[in-house]
């Protein structure tokens, strides 16, 4: 089983970097996770959030957040829409249901018979 941060969204921010103090490069990424296996994939609700300048280079952690920032991702995470979370079964798993599925009626019928 492995998980998988997914980006949703990619919003500019108009604020100035705390780490180049450039302007126009930061990003605000909404990454969403996303659990896989062989037999399903499943959309959690879980909800990550990072900035980073393109500028710099640099990750820009919430300790370095100004006030400003925090506003902005505040309010973008309120407008923020998140997919729903959801389980896909994969193919696999239907085949494992359907040979079960064979297995258990082919025993049935050969009670039936003897
Ligand atoms: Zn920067």
């Amino acid at each position: 089983m492995h998980e998988n941060l997914i980006t949703v969204k990619e919003v500019s921010l108009n604020n100035n970097c705390p780490e180049c103090y450039g302007k126009g490069g930061l990003m605000l990424t909404f990454k969403q996770k996303v659990i896989e296996n062989q037999l399903y994939k499943s959309i959690t609700s879980e909800i990550e959030e990072d900035i980073h300048c393109n500028k710099c280079n640099n990750i820009i952690y919430p300790e370095r957040w100004t006030d400003d920032i925090e506003r902005i991702v505040e309010y973008q995470q309120k407008a923020f829409t998140p997919m729903s979370a959801s389980t896909y079964v994969k193919k696999m798993s239907w085949i494992i249901i359907t040979l079960a599925f064979i297995i258990v009626l082919a025993i049935v019928l050969l009670v039936v018979i003897i």
